[in-house]
């Protein structure tokens, strides 16, 4: 997936995004990471086709996505957004079959295909057991796989996660950076994710895209992305850079 130069404006003509430029390599974890407010949302939107950017294009195996069709498309992109939202008494089968939409016309009914599917996007979100479940009886860290899973069911080649991880305590946000590193590694899935929290940025992902007021200041290999400098710049926080044997490069946060 290649981004050409985008600006972005909402409808109050702001400009949001600032001529972005970056390269999302298949196969990959990339992990757009910045203050809030720096527009990691905002460029998620418009990378899969929420919004239409005013100036550049974002392309995919050759082809801009506003030449895709709405189907097509979602036969590609699949998104996880921070906030989600579904009738609290649907089970989680229910919701997850939703991803299969984008494979299916109005009347055709359920196929070996949409079971395989849903099956799998089921067991490898951990949540077998909890299938017939209302959502609104889980655990905010199972909701989270539950909007995963549907987004996998889906059967596209990119993965989109905003925040995957926020509201979850520690144990279940690595659960979801561990199952986000599984699709890539067994599964050969493309991830775009924006993560807040910069040690696990660096821990889960191939490329960091770093980014302030639209504009990207920084982006490609975390240990090379992430120094003292980018932090103060970027942050506007004061950090230490260490290394341990087991996990490689970390920060530690030190003020402001
Ligand atoms: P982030 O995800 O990095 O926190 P966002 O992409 O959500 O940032 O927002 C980037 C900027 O765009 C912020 O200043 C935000 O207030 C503004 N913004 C976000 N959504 C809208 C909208 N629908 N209309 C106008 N401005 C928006
Ligand atoms: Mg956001």
């Amino acid at each position: 997936m290649e981004i050409k130069h985008i600006s972005f404006a909402y409808q109050d003509k702001v400009r949001r995004l600032d001529n972005v430029e970056a390269e999302i390599t298949k196969g990959q974890i990339t992990t757009i990471i910045g203050p809030n407010g720096s527009g990691k949302s905002t460029l998620l939107g418009v990378l899969t086709n929420n919004y239409q950017p005013q100036e550049g294009q974002v392309i995919i195996d050759g082809k801009a996505i506003n030449k895709y069709k709405p189907k097509e498309l979602a036969k590609k992109l699949g998104v996880v957004h921070q906030q989600n939202s579904a009738p609290s008494d649907m089970t989680v089968e229910k919701l997850v079959y939703y991803g299969r939409l984008p494979h299916k016309n109005t009347f055709s009914p359920q196929s070996e295909k949409d079971e395989q599917m849903v099956n799998w996007a089921i067991e490898c979100t951990g949540l077998s057991e909890k299938r017939h479940d209302a959502i609104d009886t889980l655990s905010g860290g199972q909701q989270q796989r539950v909007w995963i899973a549907m987004a996998l069911a889906q059967d596209t080649p990119f993965l989109f996660l905003d925040e995957p991880t926020s509201n979850l305590d520690i144990y279940y946000q690595y659960e979801i950076l561990e199952l986000v590193k599984q699709l890539c590694e067994a599964h050969g899935l493309t991830i775009v994710m924006v993560l807040h929290d910069i040690n696990q940025a660096i821990q889960y992902s191939h490329n960091l895209i770093a980014m302030k007021q639209g504009k990207v200041v920084v982006k490609g290999n975390p240990k090379l992305v992430v120094t003292k400098q980018l932090m103060r710049e970027v942050y506007n926080v004061n950090v230490a850079i260490k290394n341990d044997d087991d996990v490689g490069m970390y920060i530690v946060p030190l003020g402001i």
